[in-house]
């Protein structure tokens, strides 16, 4: 087709160059292709080939077995970029959640198995020639996402497109097409099927990428995804309409690159608990769980009139290295409600951070006394310890000046004394 010159790099044409030399067809496909074709900075170039992945390891001296019995190898180039080189394939065997593959003779075979128009458009760049069987192209100029063949047989095929729709959709402001959104409404029940590392995945792409996550997540929720994968959510949206608007609003106002921070601002609304639970079900690591979970629940910023000890309690029980995240937070929560809610996140947070940077100690290991100079008091270690550096904790952040190893140890003689009377 003419009138498509994509930049490719240097590398993708070597890569292509020496495959094709040694007599196997090969072509980019996918995300960059689409990209290019709509106009975008294309992310990764992609390579479709005939070679199979024994050849493309002795074609190339760099290479990383990525996934051979899919078909990919990494190829390093000398840009020093990895770019994936996977053997034409077709489906063997679905079931919804994963594929049995075969390799295939030809690129048609391979553009076949792909699940939307847009993303089965494969260019060949030294022939200069685009191979578009489904009118990807012209449904990328209309703005239409629709499936390669029946919708309903391709979701079926694999329910994590039903996903993977809703997110192509949001990220390129495409409308989906209505056969396609009827059945991807219609399968959504099927959603739960899918391991929760993929559903995760997919979700943390939306957050990651997407500069308005609010797109693709009004369409997970109005086609009944977000009630089968996220119930927690669901009760939000059906039961606090405006709650859940807020927190799509707040998506939209955190910047791309954040996924965590997204995700967090995703649960701010959700109790605790329903939150946790969430979490857990996305198996992230134990430390992303619990990071997460503690930005969702922290109680927002003390507004910038609050006193000293108000701002200290709150960075105290808050984790003062978690001042950033939460303010991002509230900002972006605000900026749905315009500029002066704005204002008042902006002089708060910037109370919060005067306070943090004049040192005043947060938490009990910065206290002028510890374990050790209640030992050589003469007491015995044991549970109370805590509780009394806790105490002392609790009176310092009241007037941070009595952190002083005399006055403290004139407070646990008040303590101690107390409690032995
Ligand atoms: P992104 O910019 O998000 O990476 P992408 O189109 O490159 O977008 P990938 O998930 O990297 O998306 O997949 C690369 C290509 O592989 C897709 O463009 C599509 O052709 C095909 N593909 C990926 N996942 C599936 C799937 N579940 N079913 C069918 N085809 C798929
Ligand atoms: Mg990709």
């Amino acid at each position: 087709m003419k009138n498509f010159r994509p930049a490719v790099p240097g590398a993708v044409d070597w890569i292509v160059r020496k495959l094709e030399d040694a007599g196997h067809e090969t072509w980019a496909v996918g995300g960059a292709v689409r990209d290019s074709l709509a106009g975008r900075a294309s992310g990764d170039w992609d390579l479709t080939t005939h070679a199979r992945p024994g050849d493309v390891q002795k074609i190339f001296r760099r290479t990383v077995p990525l996934g051979i019995d899919h078909g990919t190898v990494g190829v390093l180039a000398r840009d020093g970029t990895m770019y994936e080189v996977t053997t034409f394939r077709r489906d063997v065997e679905t079931d919804g959640r994963h594929a049995v593959i075969a390799f295939a003779e030809t690129v048609t075979e391979d553009l076949a198995r792909r699940d939307f128009t847009i993303n089965a458009i494969a260019y060949h760049p030294l022939r200069e020639e685009l191979l578009d069987p489904y009118g990807g192209r012209s449904d990328l100029d209309a703005g239409v996402l629709r499936t390669v063949g029946s919708p309903s047989e391709r979701f079926a095929e694999d329910y994590l497109r039903v996903l993977r729709a809703f997110r192509f959709a949001g990220r390129f402001g495409l409308s989906i097409h209505a056969e396609t959104w009827q059945a991807a409404q219609a399968a959504s029940g099927h959603l739960r099927d899918l391991s929760s590392e993929r559903v995760r995945e997919e979700l943390l792409k939306v957050l990651d990428v997407d500069p308005r996550p609010s797109i693709a997540l009004s369409l997970y929720s109005t086609s009944g995804a977000i009630a089968a994968l996220y119930p927690e959510l669901e009760s939000l949206r059906v039961d606090r309409v405006s709650a859940w608007e807020a927190t799509l609003a707040s998506l939209d106002a955190l910047p791309v690159g954040r996924p965590y921070l997204r995700l967090a601002a995703l649960l701010r609304d959700v109790d605790a608990q329903a939150g946790i639970q969430l979490l857990s079900r996305l198996r992230l690591s134990n430390s992303q769980t619990e990071e997460s979970a503690l930005r969702a629940t922290a109680e927002p910023l003390p507004p910038p009139g609050a006193d000293g000890h108000q701002i200290r309690l709150w960075l105290a029980a808050t984790g003062p290295q978690r001042l950033t995240a939460v303010a991002r937070l509230d900002l972006a929560r605000a900026k749905a409600l315009g500029p002066t809610a704005c204002a008042t996140v902006v002089a708060a947070w910037r109370r919060a951070k005067a306070e943090r940077r004049s040192g005043v100690p947060l938490s009990v290991g910065e206290l002028a006394i510890n374990g050790r100079t209640l030992i050589h008091k003469g007491m015995k270690p044991g549970p109370e310890f805590g509780q009394i550096l806790g105490v002392l904790l609790q009176r310092v952040l009241e007037r941070p000046e009595l952190n002083t190893v005399e006055a403290l140890t004139g407070l646990v003689d008040d303590l101690v004394g107390r409690e032995q009377r």
